[in-house]
């Protein structure tokens, strides 16, 4: 039975990633801040912890591991990543994080390490034409992320890749493109798009009216959990490192991302814009490359997703009123 550990274990995609590990037969020993915020963890152990801390990190690896899953970074959506007031932590903790993970896999003699980087490394410069983005993986240099966060992630891309030059250890990185679905943030400031969306049709009465920020007409493509946590499996199988999209190229802007939403839950409401952080202006996968190394397509449609999405948050509001 191969022993894996996922960090991050009690956040959006560790939590899905620690079910499907489980279903391939895996030993699961999930790590997190905190436990999974909606439902139990299907990790076989979970240590709550710091994994900033390096000392709790080398704890982890008693037993043997095989395989690492490093998805814990201090994250969040629009709100929280691109306003510039959480810059400091975001690179402090992050960063921390990806030195002690890394170093103690190799301290361990773990054979395989993943880590999630995201679509945030690409250059601003690419991204100010809604209908034309260009997100092909070696478009990331000369380097121009817009935010702090997509700095560190390319610091920390660079790093994992040192160390499988250095060392004998086998790194995968996927860059992740905006993952949605169930049992994701939907409330309190770190929610992202499509959550925040659904949350918004959900609260909202027929004919009333939702906020949009800016003019809505900002970029982006959706890729549905389920098919996120198929690619991750796919890559860490195969004798691809990466760095690799993991996305989906159906490119939606954001007004019309509301009105699937509006559509699936079957409301008329109207969009109201306001300021707020927008991030670029447009931001579509490339899925040349992993379609060419690991055969990988994404299987649910937007609509799909987003239907199953909304069904859950609009649920979970439900229980708690
Ligand atoms: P998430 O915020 O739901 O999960 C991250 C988890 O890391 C959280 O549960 C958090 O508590 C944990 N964490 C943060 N600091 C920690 C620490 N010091 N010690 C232990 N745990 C800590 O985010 P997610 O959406 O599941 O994203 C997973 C990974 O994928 C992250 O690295 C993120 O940057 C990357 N990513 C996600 C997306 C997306 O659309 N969701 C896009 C690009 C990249």
């Amino acid at each position: 039975m191969k022993r894996a550990i996922v960090t991050g274990a009690g956040g959006f995609i560790g939590g899905h990633l620690v079910v499907f590990l489980k279903k391939q037969g895996y030993y699961v020993k999930g790590v997190d801040l905190k436990l999974p915020e909606f439902s139990r963890s299907g990790a076989d152990d979970f240590v709550v912890g710091d994994l900033r801390d390096p000392a709790l990190v080398e704890s982890l690896f008693e037993g043997g591991i095989d395989e690492v899953y490093q998805l814990a970074a201090d994250m969040g959506g629009a709100g929280y990543l691109f306003t510039g007031d959480n810059d400091a932590d975001v690179m402090h903790n992050s960063a921390l994080i990806n030195l002690n993970v890394l170093k103690s896999s190799v301290n361990h003699g773990v054979k395989r390490v993943f880590y999630s980087s995201s679509a945030c490394v690409y250059p601003e410069y690419n991204q100010m034409d809604s209908d034309n983005p260009n997100c092909v993986e070696e478009s990331v240099y000369p380097a121009q992320p817009d935010s702090e966060y997509g700095w560190e992630k390319l610091f920390s891309e660079r790093l994992y890749f040192s160390f499988m030059r250095n060392y004998s250890i086998d790194v995968k990185v996927a860059r992740f493109h905006n993952i949605f679905g169930p049992q994701g943030t939907y409330d309190g400031g770190k929610e992202k798009v499509p959550a925040a969306l659904a949350r918004k049709v959900a609260m909202t009465a027929d004919g009333g009216e939702i906020e949009v920020w800016g003019d809505g007409e900002q970029t982006r493509s959706f890729l549905f959990i389920d098919d996120c946590v198929q690619a991750v499996y796919q890559l860490m199988q195969s004798d691809f490192s990466g760095p690799v999209n993991i996305g989906s190229e159906e490119l939606v802007s954001i007004n019309q991302l509301a009105k699937i939403c509006m559509s699936v839950a079957g409301k008329k409401l109207t969009i109201r814009h306001v300021d707020g952080p927008q991030g670029v202006r447009g931001r579509n996968s490339d899925n040349r490359l992993i379609e060419e190394k690991l055969n990988w397509t994404p299987k649910v449609s937007l609509e799909e997703g987003i239907k199953r999405t909304y069904e859950w948050i609009n649920a979970a509001i439900n229980a708690t009123r």
